[in-house]
C-alpha cells in the first residue's frame, strides 16, 4: 500500500483532457504520486485538503513580474512580492531585469539567484536582459527560463523603462534574436516603435497634456501606430532569423490580429496579455484611479479584440505584469502622469479577477487555466513538471472556491505598493489554499510558508 503524505480530495480536477469531477490528488513529498477516482484509494495518514465543490487547477505559473529587488526594495522586495504571489494562487514568479544592477550578465543574475535564495515564498526564476550579445548563452546555462527585452525608453522619467535596456534599433534586436535561438529559450519583448512614441510624447508635451486622462489614451494617436508597427517588425524579424518570439503587452485589435496571422504562417511566435489591459484600462477605472489604475486605457474594439484573442488560442500566455510602485510614488500623476512612474500591484488578485471574469462569460474557466499556468509552463520549458496535474508532476495546486463571493479590501495587502486597485469590488472566486511543491503556502488569503521555501523553477523541457 503506498502511503501519501497530502489528499485534495473530492474536487472537479484540472487534468490532461480538461476538468473532471469528484477526483483525489494524492500527493508524496512534493509530488504528485496518483489522480484517482475520489475513494478508491486509501488515504492512510495523509494531510487532508477536502476539495468536495471546489475546483482544484495547477499552480498559477507568472511570467512577467517587477519584484523591483535588487535597487528599488522601498516598492516592492523578493518576499514581499513572493508572499504576494502565495496568496493569489501563483506557484511560480518570474522576476523582469530593469532592476538596479539590471541584470544584463552571468555573473549578476547568478547574485539575483543567490539573493532569491532564502527569500522567496515560492517558487521563482528571473528572466534576464540579452543587450550583452556574449553573456546570453552563459545566462541560459544558468537555468533562466527566457530573455526580457525592452524596446522602449522612458521620456520624463528614469524609471520603469531605464536607458540602457531599451533597444530600438532593428538590426541589434536581430541580433538578439540570433543569439537567443540558439539557447532554444523564448526572447519576451515589450514592443514599442520608439520614434513614434517620441513624436506622440512631443505632441502631448507641448500642448501640456500631462494629466492621466491625455495619458492613458495617448496610443490611441495614429491608431495604436507605436504597438503595431513594433509587433509587425519583430514578427518578420522572427520569419527571417527563427527562435522562439515571445511578444508582450497586446494591447490592439490590429496587434493581436498580426500574432494571429503569423500563428496561422507556422511561425514560433506567441503572446502574452496583462491583467491591467483585461481589468483595468478602461474609460471608468481611468477616471475614479487616475495613476493607480495606470498603465494605458485600450479602446473598447482593443479590449474586445484581446477577450476574443484569448478565446481563439491567438493570445498564449497572461502575464501579470506585477509593477508596484509606492502609493505616495503614484501621487504627483494626478498633475503629470508622463513623469510618475506607471504600472500596478496584480500577483495577489489577477487570478481572482480572472475567476470572476470567467462567470461574466468574458472568458471560460479552461482558458483561465490554459493561459495562467498550462501554456506559461509549456512556453517557458517548466512542463511537465509544472503546469500540469498528473503523476510525477511537482503538487502545485490550487483550491478555488469557484462561487463563493466576496468584497477584496479586508484581506492584508501583501505587496509593498500597499494598494490594491480591485479594493472594493465585489468578485465571485475565492482562494482556498495554494499549495507548492506538497506544502500549503497560503490558506484563505493569507501566507502561511515562510521565505526560503521556493526554489529556483528551472527549464526541464526541449521548447
Ligand atoms: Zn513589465
Amino acid at each position: 500500500m503506498s502511503s501519501y503524505d497530502l489528499a485534495v480530495t473530492g474536487g472537479r480536477v484540472w487534468t490532461d483532457s480538461g476538468f473532471v469531477d469528484g477526483l483525489d490528488v494524492l500527493v508524496s513529498g512534493e509530488t504528485i504520486a496518483e489522480v484517482v477516482p475520489t475513494g478508491s484509494a486509501s488515504l492512510g495518514s495523509a494531510e487532508v485538503i477536502d476539495a468536495s465543490g471546489r475546483v482544484v487547477i495547477p499552480g498559477v505559473i507568472d511570467t512577467h513580474s517587477h519584484h523591483r529587488d535588487p535597487g528599488f526594495t522601498h516598492k516592492e522586495d523578493i518576499t514581499s512580492a513572493s508572499r504576494a504571489a502565495a496568496a493569489g494562487g501563483v506557484t511560480v514568479t518570474v522576476g523582469m531585469p530593469n532592476v538596479d544592477p539590471p541584470t544584463t550578465t552571468a555573473a549578476l543574475f547568478e547574485k539575483l539567484l543567490e539573493d532569491f535564495r532564502g527569500r522567496s515564498v515560492v517558487d521563482y526564476n528571473h528572466n534576464p536582459s540579452p543587450t550583452n550579445l556574449g553573456e546570453i548563452p552563459g545566462l541560459a546555462a544558468l537555468g533562466c527560463l527566457g530573455f526580457k527585452l525592452f524596446m522602449v525608453v522612458d521620456g520624463k522619467r528614469s524609471y520603469p523603462h531605464m536607458p540602457g535596456l531599451g533597444i530600438h534599433d532593428h538590426s541589434d534586436i536581430a541580433k538578439i534574436l540570433e543569439q537567443t535561438r540558439d539557447t532554444g529559450r523564448p526572447l519576451m519583448v515589450h514592443p514599442n516603435d520608439q520614434a513614434l512614441l517620441e513624436l506622440i510624447e512631443h505632441r502631448h508635451w507641448d500642448a501640456d497634456l500631462m494629466g492621466p486622462e491625455p495619458y492613458s489614451k495617448a496610443e490611441w494617436m495614429f491608431d495604436g501606430v507605436v504597438w503595431n508597427s513594433a509587433v509587425a517588425t519583430l514578427i518578420e524579424i522572427q520569419r527571417g532569423i527563427g527562435g522562439k518570439l515571445h511578444v508582450l503587452h497586446m494591447m490592439s485589435d490590429r496587434t493581436v490580429e498580426l500574432i494571429r496571422r503569423a500563428k496561422a504562417d507556422g511561425q514560433d511566435v506567441t503572446a502574452e496579455v496583462n491583467a491591467f489591459a483585461l481589468f483595468l484600462a478602461n474609460w471608468d477605472e481611468v477616471a475614479h484611479l487616475g495613476p493607480y489604475a495606470l498603465g494605458r486605457c485600450l479602446k473598447d474594439e482593443w479590449r474586445a479584440a484581446l477577450w476574443a484573442g484569448i478565446a481563439d488560442g491567438t493570445i498564449d500566455v497572461l502575464g501579470t505584469d506585477h509593477a508596484p510602485h509606492t502609493f505616495e510614488e503614484k501621487k504627483s500623476g494626478w498633475e503629470n502622469m508622463w513623469a510618475t512612474p506607471t504600472g500596478t500591484p496584480q500577483l495577489q488578485h489577477y487570478v481572482i479577477k480572472l475567476l470572476d471574469a470567467s462567470h461574466r462569460g468574458l472568458i471560460t474557466l479552461e482558458d483561465v487555466v490554459r493561459i495562467t499556468s498550462v501554456e506559461p509552463a509549456r512556453r517557458f520549458g517548466l512542463a511537465p513538471r509544472k503546469g500540469v496535474i498528473a503523476p510525477g508532476s511537482d503538487a502545485d495546486l490550487v483550491v478555488v472556491d469557484y462561487d463563493r463571493e466576496h468584497t477584496l479590501g479586508d484581506e492584508p495587502v501583501y505587496s509593498k505598493a500597499g494598494y490594491n486597485p480591485y479594493t472594493d469590488e465585489t468578485v465571485k472566486g475565492f482562494l482556498d489554499a495554494t499549495v507548492l511543491r506538497g506544502r500549503v503556502v497560503a490558506r484563505d488569503g493569507f501566507v502561511t510558508a515562510e521565505p526560503g521555501y521556493g526554489q529556483q523553477a528551472k527549464p526541464v523541457s526541449a521548447m
